[in-house]
């Protein structure tokens, strides 16, 4: 038996570097990896300018009466955003709106809503400002040269913003792996098709296939295959050819009937693995050709499991980002589990209203209900029991699934 925490550094150690590296527009870089650092090659914001609609004043040319009104100045200059940076002309203020380049000689924006416009054009404000204020200064948000984005994260909406604030048009990223996913087993049967004596749906592929996706990689759906040698053989040998990670559910245990062990260690080479984990446990990883092979348990929600812990930080490991570990937070139990296993458990859970871990009730690991039902998995390390209040680590989907 593995320790998942060996089973992940084993699988880490062994990722492949990352892909090759392409520009691509801003508008397409959604999700994508980002495969350089980037820096701003210019402030931001290029120029002081305003933060609100008022008037730009040079606070020298301030003076205030015993009610605190300003005496009357008369109004030299209108900026609107968009305008050239112009100079306030002495003895006067500037009308000037959001976003406009604060005139040279001006120190301040004062509000609107704090002056009052005289029948002979001239203004009276009811308070000096102190120094600067209103004004968002040049390199307020980021000076020539900071780096803005690190390479190995993957690019939000908030990033793309950010980098079409320093100018860039398109980004440097890497190429989504091209992923091969694969179930096993004659008592499967597609969606659409009628069930049999025996047999049963085949729910893994869907759900592996999004999993994938949810991670930013190009999903090949190459079928079900049937429990037998040499088309197994055949079929894998085939995806790895023209893919960079080859999945498989089911057939990876010690049974007869487990072909994808053996023609994985035909076609190539196999590491069969018994992590620790409830549910989970027998997971292959292996290489055929230039591919790597992981194979996931049959179970439905072993297949889960360990996709959310194992595959999943392989797939973004080899996607070039940078951290690829799973997230947890530490929260208290809003359960109990009298009887834990001798294995490291993960329950399918989620945060109640007082933001206390609680549990879905059926916990078997055929039962994809406690999967869709859930938001994250909960932690029940080996040979713990856990009573209500215990502080237990939580995991939650969010961060899993990209
Ligand atoms: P195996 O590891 O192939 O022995 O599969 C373990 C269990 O998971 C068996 O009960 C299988 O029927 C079930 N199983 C395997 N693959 C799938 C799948 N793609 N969808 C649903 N159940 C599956
Ligand atoms: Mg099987």
């Amino acid at each position: 038996m593995k320790s998942l925490d060996d089973a992940l550094w084993a699988l880490i150690e062994r990722a492949p570097s990352p892909p090759a590296v392409e520009s691509v527009a801003l508008g397409q870089a959604l999700g994508r990896v980002l495969a350089e650092s980037v820096a701003a090659p210019f402030d931001v914001p290029a120029f002081d300018n305003s933060q609100m609609d008022g008037y730009a004043v040079r606070l020298a040319d301030l003076q205030a009466d015993a009610s605190g009104n300003t005496s009357p100045l008369p109004i030299g200059a209108r900026i609107a955003a968009g305008d050239p940076l112009t100079t306030l002309p002495p003895e006067s203020v500037a009308r000037i709106f959001t976003g406009a380049p604060i005139p040279a000689g001006a120190d301040a924006v004062i509000m609107q809503e704090q002056a009052a416009l005289q029948p002979d054009g001239r203004v009276v404000f009811s308070a000096i400002p102190p120094l600067g204020e209103n004004i968002r200064p040049r390199g307020g948000d980021l000076a020539t040269g900071q780096t803005v984005l690190s390479a190995g994260i993957r690019l939000s909406a908030a990033d793309l913003g950010l980098l079409a604030s320093v100018g860039h048009p398109a980004v440097r990223v890497y190429k989504p792996l091209r992923v091969a996913v694969f179930s096993s087993g004659n008592e499967l049967r597609q969606p659409g098709q009628a069930l049999g004596s025996g047999q049963i749906y085949d729910s893994n592929r869907p759900m592996v296939m999004g999993l994938v996706a949810g991670l930013g990689c190009e999903v090949s759906d190459l079928g079900c295959l049937p429990d037998r040698f040499e088309v197994t053989r055949d079929a894998l040998a085939a995806a790895a050819q023209d893919h960079d990670i080859i999945l498989t559910c089911g057939g990876v245990s010690v049974g007869e009937e487990d072909h994808i062990k053996a023609a994985v260690q035909d076609q190539g080479e196999l590491d069969l693995w018994k992590v620790a984990i409830k549910p989970g446990r027998p997971f292959a990883h292996g290489r055929i050709g230039q591919a790597h092979f992981m194979g996931m348990p049959g179970n439905p929600v072993s297949a889960w499991v360990t996709f959310v812990l194992l595959v999943r930080p392989f797939v973004l490991k080899a996607s070039g980002l940078a951290d690829p570990m799973p997230e947890a937070v530490w929260l208290q139990a809003g359960f109990d589990w009298p009887k834990p296993d001798s294995r490291q458990e993960f329950l399918r859970a989620w945060i109640d209203d007082e933001g206390r871990v609680g549990i879905h009730a059926k916990q078997n690991s055929q039962l994809l209900s406690s999967v869709s039902g859930s938001r994250g998995l909960v932690e029940i390390p080996a040979k713990t029991p856990i009573q209500k209040g215990d502080q237990v680590r939580y995991f939650g989907y969010p961060g899993l699934l990209t």
